[in-house]
């Protein structure tokens, strides 16, 4: 059976260039970065050299810019540090957030319990109030480290980086961004978006998983979270997964090289699959943003009709050749919302199903992905 994958938000496959840049970097460096003979050095000029070519991405500097192991881990860390290290005693967030983020904010919640934490509301398409977060912002004399994502991975919807960035220097606030949605496919540039940090992932960019970095303004020095060898100049210890980095990296570069063409193909493959789906579907809606300049192009949040067979449509989509992610939050087997599809109000008897493309992803598939929906919930 033909698979098709609809699930790039979650993870995105590697490109062919970015496949033979791995393969060549597990076949020649194997020098440890650290080591100071010939071999270590080449894996340390590599490294560097993967340092440059991401903080010239985002017009940061290479002092700037620290690997990770993940977004997950990059977010952790600077939210928890912030905390000891910036004497942060105000974050302010949203419920729309990664998990990863909000379940760092619940762990400093409870091991700092004098911390304020301040959720913004929603409305019904994910966006922030600006002028709440400005009235927040003028009416703290507390130092305070506002959270905010670029794009939502759920719902598309994108926030105002540039004006929150804006509103966050002019009060003096920290600003600490989740870009993991947004970056390749859009610009990012932090003397613009006044970033404090920022965060990301490569496997969300047709890098390999299990690497990230993040980007540290120079003025806001915060200490590692993982502790031992002098790794990322004592920012976070640990051999450096050099193989992935060069990989990150030149993934990134591929993205941004191509920016323009990938987004054309996102914003075709989303506008097709949306139509159709208003158009020959009963009771549809479509959750989060829509607009192409509030929604990034690649996610779109699917809210199907409560029926008989809606609870099995994302087992039926899978069995019929369809990978793509649902909308709720399991535990213990019990399917709810997830915390993001509750904070903008989602009738918790619809069925959500979240489809991300890549521009790997064809018209013909979203065409078959939607008469295989055709087969499972009802039509006009
Ligand atoms: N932040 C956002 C917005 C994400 O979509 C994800 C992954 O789904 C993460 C953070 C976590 O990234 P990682 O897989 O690198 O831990």
């Amino acid at each position: 059976m033909r698979r098709i994958y609809l699930d790039n938000a979650s993870s995105s496959p590697l490109t062919d260039h970015v496949k033979e840049v791995l393969i060549k970097s597990y076949e020649d460096h194997f020098g440890n970065p650290s080591s100071i003979h010939h071999h270590g050095r080449v894996s340390r000029s590599l490294l560097e050299q993967a340092r440059k070519k991401i903080a010239n991405a985002i017009n940061a500097s290479v002092g700037e810019i620290f690997f990770t192991s993940s977004a997950t881990e990059a977010n952790n860390m600077i939210l928890k540090r912030s905390i000891i290290d910036l004497n942060v005693d105000h974050i302010i967030t949203s419920p729309t957030e990664h998990p990863c983020v909000l379940k760092s904010v619940e762990a400093i919640k409870f091991e700092h319990p004098e911390v304020e934490i301040t959720l913004l509301k929603v409305d019904n398409k994910g966006n922030i109030n600006l002028l709440e977060l400005e009235s927040l912002l003028q009416n703290s004399n507390k130092t305070t480290l506002v959270s905010l994502m670029y794009a939502n991975n759920e719902i598309a919807t994108l926030h105002d980086v540039v004006a929150i960035g804006q509103m966050c220097k002019n009060h003096g606030a920290l600003y600490h961004s989740d870009v993991v949605q947004a970056i390749g496919k859009r610009p990012i540039d932090v003397s613009k978006t006044y970033f404090s940090f920022l965060t990301s992932s490569a496997h969300k960019y047709h890098g390999p998983k299990g690497v990230g970095f993040f980007y540290m303004n120079m003025d806001n020095i915060i200490t590692p979270m993982i502790h031992g060898g002098a790794q990322e100049r004592n920012m976070r210890a640990g051999t450096e997964n050099l193989h992935s980095i060069i990989a990150m990296s030149e993934a990134l570069q591929e993205s941004l090289d191509n920016i323009e063409d990938r987004r054309m193909i996102h914003c075709t493959l989303k506008n097709h699959f949306i139509h159709r789906l208003l158009t020959e579907f009963d009771d549809i809606k479509i959750n989060g943003e829509t607009e192409t300049s509030k929604a990034i192009d690649h996610i779109v949040s699917v809210s199907f009709p409560p029926t008989d067979r809606v609870d099995m449509l994302m087992f039926n989509l899978d069995i019929s050749g369809v990978s793509a992610s649902s909308g709720s939050a399991c535990s213990s087997g019990i399917e709810s919302d997830s915390p993001v599809l509750l904070a903008i109000g989602h009738p918790s008897e619809r069925k959500t199903i979240r489809f991300s493309f890549s521009h790997m992803t064809t018209l013909e598939e979203i065409d078959l992905t939607i008469e295989i929906l055709k087969k499972h919930t009802p039509t006009v």
